[in-house]
């Protein structure tokens, strides 16, 4: 061997970990919204209310109060905790629309046999119109086989997410914006679903709550106060706080889908390869087959 050789191997030696560290150090950003609830600088006082109040609104909605964060990725990538949460936020509710032309509630928020139901499902007709709730921008247009079938996820200017799912056919696009009241796709039986609705979440920072807390469905209206604001409180919207921290420490698993390795799945799960191996007891190296359950927490 010559001295060149040497030299080669023990460079490609010395860098090797080097590079394996950088491939698992991607920085990944990981909001929270301590410093905003601390100072509450971005709720601002508007007629004797704290509202929130959003300057970079123009670029996505509520641009500040999900610190910066925009991604068509996952329904919930921010990772923000109940506890980080401001006491009380005033939603503005003044453009509300109800979603659907049916009220019939199929199934309630909360735990499910033993899965947990993070919405509320509404009977319809496959075909029926479904709506935007307020002015805002499409973040996630998806579909999921098993879970949410064709869904969408609107970021609203009011700092509101919704979820929603089961459609038959999606009619925006990611980045769209809509107008409270436009149609946003029809109603439908698709991914895991046993008949048609619509499955609706309602989510603050990532966080769902009960939608009975703000929809009054019966009558199709918004249960805000007399000048159309609906407070977001830990107290009562975030009650359940307990049971949604009991899930998150649960098991989760993802299915393999066509063309998908560990280094997806670890980034749609904001989590790293080594980690899914540890959890999984499999090399790196491992060939994933489609349909196999990846543990991903
Ligand atoms: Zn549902």
């Amino acid at each position: 061997m010559t001295i060149r050789h040497r030299l080669i191997i023990l460079i490609t030696t010395l860098l090797l970990p080097l590079i394996i560290n950088a491939q698992y150090k991607i920085p990944e950003y990981s909001p929270t919204i301590e410093d905003l609830s601390d100072s509450l600088e971005f709720f601002m006082p508007i007629e004797g209310r704290l509202v929130y109040n959003d300057s970079l609104a123009r670029i996505y909605p509520a641009y500040e109060l999900y610190h910066y964060s925009w991604t068509p990725l996952r329904v919930n990538p921010y990772h923000v905790s109940i506890d980080s949460m401001p006491d009380s936020v005033y939603i503005d509710c003044r453009d509300f629309v109800y979603p659907v032309k049916s009220n019939l509630v199929t199934s309630d928020y909360g735990w499910r046999w033993s899965r947990y139901h993070h919405g509320t499902d509404i009977g319809l007709n496959v075909g029926d119109t479904i709506r935007a709730m307020f002015a805002g921008r499409v973040r996630v247009v998806d579909f999921e086989r098993r879970g949410y079938g064709h869904y969408v996820v609107i970021r609203y200017n009011n700092g509101l997410e919704t979820v929603m799912a089961h459609m038959s056919r999606v009619l925006v696009n990611i980045d769209q914006d809509v107008k409270a009241g436009q149609i946003i796709g029809l109603g439908g039986n698709t991914g895991h679903s046993t008949g048609p609705h619509l499955h609706l979440e309602l989510r603050f920072l990532g966080n769902s709550f009960n939608p009975i807390k703000m929809i009054d469905f019966e009558k199709k209206s918004c249960l805000s106060d007399k000048d159309g604001f609906y407070i977001i409180t830990k107290s009562n919207t975030y009650k359940h706080k307990e049971e949604l921290k009991n899930i998150n420490t649960q098991a989760s698993y993802h299915r393999v889908r066509a063309g998908e390795t560990l280094s997806h799945i670890a980034r749609r799960y904001h989590t790293t390869v080594r980690k899914l191996c540890q959890l999984n007891h499999i090399k790196e190296s491992k060939l994933l087959q489609i349909g196999q359950k990846i543990r991903y927490r």
